[in-house]
């Protein structure tokens, strides 16, 4: 049986101050994230339990109590009070993912500061947009990345600090502190910041896939809806080994990468390393992975090396698998199945929606290609475009809408607010995302809003065309956008990456053609293939449609701030 029991019974019967009950979350006056995840697990004897199992790149793996939790994270709370940094401090995290890196985030929210994670790949000009627009006063870092911040600094006028986590005997410069979490002591009883639930906590900036990246700004008692769609979507219980493989760039990384697991009391895994289909089997084979948390991206890579790499490895641990990111395709549940003997559950938010909003429940019959149900406390539609009155007829296509006020909606865009009020209309948040639902109540995502290509005027949806390529062998990976026509305004072009062993050739063009037609119509059928190595992805691994779709236009390509270059 699931932690969530009966989907139906749940949806019914609940309210969310049941979930705020079951972590306790208020009792004794403290609303801190950063106490829930380290204090109240030690707190409950729990303090000598692995709570994290980190392993490098190189293989060496450490490992890390829920007590080290608590004292590492104090630590670095405790620097940020002596070096004179104020409640309500933006203070962001850049480098790779390393335990300090989860300690610090932590740190930040204790001293009542406001954690603000960036991807370590990130270049001068995408850190400097970001740390420019938060008024950032503080940077934790390491010798790897801190001349990204040098260069920058004379354009940051809020920057106070740039705290070197691995100096060393290395020299620094005027504003720099070197701080070694793990050699310090004497943090035993830092005094967590008496937040209110509504105090700030995280500022995270959105992925940029649909364009300049906006600052999501969320709230403590978001920890409540983290701490219930983990143990109801995840399926986590305190003694599972959760392996979640989003990096804290991105708001999988903190909302299902640091604060849900640990407000569970779970043991995960974090993995500080390139992706390769061997080296993850090897992750979960090593560390005993029951509950695996990752992205379509991923998944479609996975198929791509096929079912080999899988059978010499021992997956059998895994009892639960979940995708989040982008469209979860028909084929990759199938070959989950095939492959794992369990399907992947697709889960669908947004770094607005701080959580899971949209899911298949563990124990609910899933209908590949859907993205399942509104998670209980959670009131979700499809919306007409014009009219914003939910749509009558199941199937019809609109906007995804959610009813504002569960706990981990974000309260503002930094700097932003004229565009954070424009995604409330009538009486609901808007995502910016096209879908339907069936008459079971399940959702279908179509694309995002500005992915939708409009052919001869027939709607047609990214994912449905990609998800078709996915099941021509040849496929590896697709992104359909629409290209300009004179007659039908836009028809559709297929980018292309193909497996291992394929070649480009008229023949293979024609046969994807032609396979596309007969799975879907010919108004979805791509009227242009281009084979490309890859497809220009976020560092979170979302396919950037704008651009290829930009290129084709003869448009600018705006923001690529996000962009993977690697
Ligand atoms: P930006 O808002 O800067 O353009 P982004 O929307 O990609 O970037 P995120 O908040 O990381 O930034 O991603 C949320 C979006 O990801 C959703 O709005 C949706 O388009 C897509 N997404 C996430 N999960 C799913 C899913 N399970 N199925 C379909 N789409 C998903
Ligand atoms: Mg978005």
């Amino acid at each position: 049986m699931s932690n969530l029991g009966t989907y139906e019974d749940a949806f019914r019967s609940f309210d969310w101050s049941m979930a705020s009950k079951e972590i306790g979350y208020g009792d004794k006056g403290m609303f801190n994230i950063g106490y829930y995840c380290s204090d109240r697990i030690c707190e409950l004897g729990h303090g000598q339990k692995l709570a994290l199992i980190h392993e490098r790149f190189s293989g060496e793996t450490r490992k890390y109590t829920f007590n080290d939790l608590r004292i590492y994270s104090n630590n670095a709370a405790q620097l940020l009070t002596r070096i004179g940094l104020n409640v309500g401090d933006r203070v962001c995290l850049f480098m790779d993912r390393i335990p300090e890196l989860y300690f610090a985030f932590l740190g930040v929210l204790k001293m009542g500061g406001v954690a603000q994670p960036l991807f370590s790949a990130f270049g001068e000009e995408a850190l400097e947009m970001r740390l420019h627009d938060a008024g950032t006063r503080a940077v934790f870092t390491t010798l790897k990345y801190v001349d990204r911040v040098r260069h920058i600094r004379r354009n940051l006028p809020e920057l106070q600090w740039i705290v070197v986590l691995d100096a060393g005997d290395a020299r620094l410069e005027q504003g720099e502190v070197s701080f070694a979490m793990e050699s310090v002591r004497g943090s035993e009883d830092f005094v967590v910041h008496p937040v209110g639930p509504e105090f700030p906590s995280v500022l995270h900036y959105t992925s940029g896939t649909t364009g300049k990246p906006k600052g999501a700004l969320h709230v403590h008692s978001s920890i409540i809806s983290q701490y219930i769609t983990t143990r109801w979507v995840l399926d986590v219980t305190p003694e599972d080994i959760y392996w979640c493989t989003a990096d804290p760039g991105w708001v999988t990384g903190t909302s299902y990468g640091i604060i849900g697991p640990w407000s569970i009391g779970v043991t995960q895994i974090i993995y500080d390393g390139r992706f390769s289909s061997s080296a993850w089997y090897g992750i979960i084979e090593k560390h005993k992975a029951t509950i695996w948390y990752t992205a379509p991206t991923a998944i479609r890579l996975l198929m791509r090396d096929g079912l080999d790499p899988v059978r010499r490895a021992d997956l059998s641990t895994l009892r639960h698998l979940v995708s989040v990111g982008e469209p979860l395709n028909a084929e990759a549940v199938i070959w989950s199945g095939k492959a794992f003997g369990r399907p992947f559950h697709d889960s669908f938010w947004q770094t607005e929606t701080g959580s899971i909003v949209i899911s298949n429940f563990p124990g609910m019959p899933i209908k590949p290609g859907s993205m399942g149900k509104p998670f209980p406390g959670i009131v979700a539609g499809v919306v007409d475009e014009k009219t914003l009155e939910p749509v009558r007829a199941s199937g019809t296509v609109g906007l995804i809408a959610l009813r504002p006020g569960w706990p981990s909606m974000f309260r503002t865009y930094w700097n932003n607010t004229a565009t954070y009020e424009g995604k409330f209309k009538n009486g609901w948040y808007i995502c910016g995302d096209k879908a339907s639902v069936d008459g079971d109540g399940y959702f279908w995502f179509v694309g995002r809003d500005d992915d939708v290509i409009n052919t001869g005027g027939h709607l047609v949806g990214p994912f449905e065309i990609e998800s078709a390529l996915l099941e021509h062998p040849a496929v590896a990976e697709s992104a359909a956008v629409g290209k300009p026509d004179l007659i039908n305004m836009e028809v559709v072009k297929a980018f292309i990456a193909l497996k291992p062993g394929y070649t480009p050739s008229a023949e293979l063009t024609l046969s994807i053609m032609n396979f596309v037609r007969k799975r879907l119509s010919s108004m979805a059928m791509p009227q242009d293939i281009e084979y490309v190595d890859a497809l220009p992805k976020t560092r979170s691994g979302k396919i950037m449609r704008r651009l290829l779709r930009a290129k084709e236009w003869g448009e600018e390509i705006g923001d690529t701030s996000t962009m993977d270059k690697d």
